[in-house]
């Protein structure tokens, strides 16, 4: 009987103990930034760190978080898309076109959207976004135009593209290259990454803020990317 007496002393000293410490690791509040009214109204989903893993390229909170003209979070001054090189395979004159799947393009579907504005948060409505990319083995079309295109944004700064995940080529990860043009002529060359791949870490060029934020989609993936320009 005094075994158990004793036992039933230990339990309660070690819960009294332990109670307190559990509110220790409380996370901060969020804070919330509500859109300038001037913002466009971007409805593109925003991924949460809730969402079902997926393979590559996968989407985390830290995506989410890094996309610093994400939609909602554009609050003036907004910072601008950092610029990356334009590597050696950029051609100058791609078509014009919404889509770079043609009948010779395979690969993981993936439809890019994204808005185009200042880093006052305004629209930039007809800039021209050229995107150009390695195929799913890695490999850029030098001769023709194949995985390249460019697209323009429309009176919200709204644009869209549909293409394919790109394949890795020795020393880079997966990456998409882009030119975006406003009309005034400012021209951003930069590259768009995919959150969750292996090989981010390995690249010496790999910056975060420009990760794209991708949900899993019936036929492939959906991604977003914001890009943030100077005023013209
Ligand atoms: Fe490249």
């Amino acid at each position: 009987m005094y075994r158990s007496i004793f036992l039933a002393a230990v339990m309660t000293l070690l819960i009294t103990a332990c109670g307190p410490s559990a509110a220790a690791g409380t996370p901060p509040t969020p804070t919330v930034v509500a859109p300038p009214t001037t913002a466009p109204q971007i409805s593109t989903p925003v991924q949460s760190s809730a969402a079902p893993a997926t393979p590559v390229p996968t989407s985390t909170a830290s995506a989410s978080t890094s996309n610093t003209a994400s939609a909602l979070a554009c609050t003036a001054p907004a910072q601008l898309t950092p610029a990356l090189t334009e590597g050696p395979y950029f051609k100058a004159g791609s078509p014009e076109r919404a889509s770079l799947i043609d009948s010779t393009v395979t690969g993981t579907k993936l439809v890019l959207t994204g808005y185009v504005v200042t880093t006052d948060c305004k629209p930039v409505a007809n800039a021209k976004i050229d995107f150009w990319q390695a195929d799913a083995q890695g490999n850029y079309d030098n001769q023709g135009y194949r995985l390249r295109g460019h697209v323009f944004s429309d009176a919200s700064g709204r644009y869209q593209v549909t293409t394919i995940v790109p394949g890795l080529y020795p020393g880079r990860t997966e990456h998409i290259h882009v030119k975006v043009q406003t009309p005034g002529g400012n021209v951003l060359t930069s590259q768009l990454f995919f959150p969750d791949v292996a090989s981010n870490q390995r690249d010496n060029i790999y910056n975060a803020r420009l990760l794209v934020n991708v949900q899993k989609a019936d036929d492939g993936y959906n991604a977003t990317y914001n890009f943030v320009v100077r005023p013209q």
